[in-house]
């Protein structure tokens, strides 16, 4: 992948994978890794905590989780609702902490995934923005499985226009099947599992 402009990172997806291999990972320089699962996530951390590693969560977050998600990552890739943000920031600012995060948009109907649609997000972004303690850094997003590669660019190129429109800088955006097509439409994070890892053990999504 030598040809990727600077701007698109590369978020190793570890979840599925063990301790061990994000190691080998990690000592080809790769520091930013993403899980999905809180309970997959800490143990895994907890052997790795020799490496200056940067942990993403972009599963889904359900609420009785927030705590131990806040604690354990520095940014959260799926936040998915006004409720959640308030959420977060409650706990964050209990926490002590100021966690960057993503708000999880779905730009096409898909029943298997959560986010705002971008109606939503307009109405709700007024307070979005003014929750404290938490850094709204940009928009994460999935295609649905079935578009075809045009058009996953056109639905990632109108993630990263509204990005641009509410001022934020990161997209995260592709994964091992269409990360091509996020890289053409900006990414700034691709979240690459299989293809890097190679297949994982079964994991739930979360
Ligand atoms: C698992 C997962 C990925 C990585 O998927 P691959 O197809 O293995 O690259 C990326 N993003 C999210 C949100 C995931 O849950």
């Amino acid at each position: 992948m030598q040809h990727l402009p600077p701007t698109a990172r590369l978020l190793a997806v570890s979840k599925g994978h063990s301790a061990e291999a994000v190691r080998e990972v990690a000592s080809l320089g790769q520091l930013a890794f993403g899980e999905s699962r809180l309970q997959e996530a800490v143990p895994k951390q907890l052997q790795l905590e020799d490496l200056p590693l940067q942990w993403h969560y972009i599963g889904r977050l359900q609420s009785n989780k927030v705590r131990g998600v806040v604690r354990a990552f520095s940014i959260i890739h799926s936040i998915d609702s006004l409720a959640l943000a308030e959420r977060v920031s409650r706990i964050a600012a209990e926490e002590g902490c100021s966690p960057d995060v993503l708000l999880q948009v779905k730009l096409r109907p898909d029943p298997a995934k959560g986010g705002f649609t971008e109606e939503l997000l307009l109405e709700v972004w007024p307070q979005l923005v003014s929750l404290p303690s938490m850094q709204i850094q940009g928009l994460m997003t999935m295609a649905p499985q079935a578009l075809e590669a045009t058009e996953r660019l056109c639905l990632f190129q109108e993630c990263s226009a509204l990005a641009e429109r509410l001022g934020l800088p990161e997209r995260s955006m592709g994964m091992s099947g269409d990360w091509r097509e996020a890289v053409e439409a900006g990414s700034t994070w691709l979240r690459l599992g299989s293809a890097l890892f190679g297949p994982r053990s079964a994991v739930t999504d979360g």
